[in-house]
């Protein structure tokens, strides 16, 4: 059996200070424990002492005019049943929809997904989509990061040992959507996934890929061929190309890169259309 102290802090100062406890041999965090208790459990990680952050004050959502900071810890399905933001943030709604099982998203939070930033990740294309930004708090203050910053690479993310994410914020609701591929629709890994969020703001549109490079990316190339607002039957064919031609997609035992290629075209013309279709596109 694994074992663990564990330690569940009331305030964000006790839980810089668990941290620091813990080092050198390492802590870990705990927030739905989705993808943590597994690697625990397989002996990928073996941390000494747990830190849960379920008693912190971070289940929360607020709406600030446009904008929108989700708590870290709030569990996906209070997300996915608020009917503002499923209205507001559609392409965010569908893509939390595709996590796992509804059991799962009782636990995972948006928090552990964009921490955890797997390769695979349902939440990080559609994140880089929306351009939201993690807030990190740790013992030397506040500091904040666009999403396309904090993740770097599979796995890995700019977040000091004591340091924690305490929200998630994005600038303003967008129409947008999210469209994936996969062997089987559900339980399933996506082949290609393509998040599309339109600016009402600008006008202007942000596409991004997952499943597919060592971690889910923006594609400006894609977004610029689809100019601003409502595009035309050409644009969206050019960007559809651009998204083809923009990644070097691999070949694994889930798809070939070839076949990658024509997914990933096929999937922006469908999210695209998808985006048009949603309340509030700035035509
Ligand atoms: C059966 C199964 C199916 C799944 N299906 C999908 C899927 O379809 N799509 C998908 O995207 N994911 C899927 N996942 C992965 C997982 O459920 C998600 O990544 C989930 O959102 C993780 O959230 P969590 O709260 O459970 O994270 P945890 O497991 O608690 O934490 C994940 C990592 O983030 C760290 N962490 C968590 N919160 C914070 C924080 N606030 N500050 C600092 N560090 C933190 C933890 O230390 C840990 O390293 C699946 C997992 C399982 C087991």
């Amino acid at each position: 059996m694994v074992e663990f102290d564990l330690v569940a802090p009331r305030s964000a100062d006790e839980a810089f200070a668990a941290l620091r406890a813990a080092a050198p041999d390492g802590a870990a965090v705990l927030a739905g424990g989705t993808d943590l208790l597994p690697d625990v459990d397989e002996g990928r990680q073996r941390p000494r002492v747990v830190v849960s952050l379920r008693h912190l004050p971070w289940r929360t959502l607020d709406w600030a005019g446009p904008s929108l900071t989700i708590g870290s810890t709030l569990p996906l399905r209070a997300l996915e049943q608020d009917p503002d933001l499923v209205r507001r943030f559609p392409g965010l709604a569908e893509a939390i929809r595709d996590v796992g099982s509804v059991a799962l998203r009782h636990r995972a939070t948006l928090g552990g997904n964009v921490v955890r930033a797997a390769p695979t990740s349902d939440l990080v294309p559609v994140l880089l989509a929306l351009d939201a930004e993690v807030e990190i708090v740790g013992p030397r203050g506040t500091r904040r990061l666009p999403v396309d910053r904090f993740v770097r690479a599979s796995r890995r993310v700019d977040l000091g040992p004591e340091e924690l994410v305490r929200a998630v914020w994005f600038p303003e609701a967008r129409p947008s959507a999210y469209r994936w591929q996969r062997v089987r629709p559900a339980n399933d890994i996506s082949q290609v996934a393509v998040a599309a969020a339109c600016s009402p703001a600008d006008r202007r549109w942000r596409i991004a890929v997952g499943g597919v490079a060592p971690r889910p990316v923006r594609i400006p190339s894609a977004a610029e061929a689809l100019g601003a607002g409502a595009p035309t039957a050409a644009a969206v064919a050019r960007a559809a190309r651009a998204a083809a031609d923009a990644v070097a997609f691999p070949t694994d035992r889930r798809a070939s890169a070839d076949y990658r290629r024509h997914l990933v075209a096929t999937l922006v013309e469908r999210v695209v259309d998808a985006v048009v279709r949603a309340e509030g596109f700035p035509r």
